[in-house]
């Protein structure tokens, strides 16, 4: 939805300063005169950058080259590992192992460099940058509880790699800028009282526009991750028991409501994963 919000803002400041700067046009014959050449670059550009995300079969907006992210994914991950501190539990680290193995040849992204690490760290917490690296806190382990609770977990931040949210995220902030600057030339020769209000106003668009589409990323990876971890043979009922044990543990915690939040709601996560579950058993391959 964001991805949409800064092309039609761009469409209609082009037209906007065609209407003021616009010289009586010359009959070209070609839809490529000159002032539609800034026009026809970002259109181009955002067909060349449409992707696929696999199974929801959602097109996305990514400009980010897949092997520039993959690079980052590997710096991230590198760093981190440096910084903290590897858990040296032999049973924590075979079951990371395993489950997040399984998981991975789910994907059938037989390309990526699959690692699978613990940190002794108390963070409810777990990730897998672009390229397949996974990190696992300790924090998480006593909620995941099992293998398939782990499955459900592993599953969804797994997803958000082989979905490319973070390279479209990257995106999004450059489609943004653009966006602003764009409107901001719209906006030129204008009182300044109207300039202002008015970068506001798009600003507090945008902000709420990302943060649904962080939500919507949120709950792909929610989809897809049970898909994931049906095929490597855990049942995705798993899934909803550990959001539901994951909503008793941050009970209590102060956190923003859901429209101000990069996450869904716990109780819209639960509802949304019970729909999803005849989807992913589809795909269910019990071992
Ligand atoms: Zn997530």
């Amino acid at each position: 939805m964001v991805q949409g919000d800064p092309g039609r803002s761009s469409g209609s400041v082009t037209n906007r300063v065609i209407e003021f700067r616009g010289p009586p046009l010359p009959q070209y014959n070609s839809i490529v005169r000159p002032w539609r050449l800034p026009l026809v670059a970002v259109v181009l550009l955002l067909i060349i950058s449409c992707q696929t995300v696999p199974l929801t079969g959602r097109q996305q907006l990514v400009l980010l080259p897949e092997n520039m992210e993959l690079q980052m994914g590997l710096d991230a991950y590198q760093q981190i590992v440096k910084k903290s501190k590897l858990s040296t539990d032999t049973a924590l680290n075979e079951q990371v192992t395993r489950v997040g193995r399984r998981i991975a040849d789910a994907t059938d992204r037989r390309d990526y460099q699959w690692e699978f690490k613990v940190f002794d760290d108390k963070q409810v917490n777990a990730f897998c940058l672009p390229g397949g690296k996974i990190g696992v806190f300790t924090g998480i382990l006593p909620i995941t509880r099992d293998d398939a609770g782990l499955a459900a977990v592993l599953g969804h931040e797994v997803s958000h790699a082989i979905a490319r949210h973070s390279g479209e995220r990257v995106s999004q902030q450059l489609a943004l800028q653009l966006g602003v600057v764009a409107f901001q030339v719209a906006l030129s020769g204008r009182d300044p009282r109207v300039m202002q209000l008015g970068t506001v106003a798009f600003m507090g668009l945008a902000t709420g526009g990302l943060l649904a589409f962080g939500r919507s990323q949120e709950s792909e990876a929610d989809r897809l991750g049970l898909i994931y971890m049906a095929k490597a043979g855990y049942h995705p009922s798993a899934a909803r028991d550990l959001w539901v044990r994951m909503g008793e543990a941050s009970k209590g915690k102060p956190r923003p409501p859901e429209f101000l939040s990069t996450h869904p709601s716990p109780e819209t996560r639960i509802q949304q994963i019970e729909s999803w579950i005849p989807e992913a058993l589809r795909y269910y391959q019990p071992r």
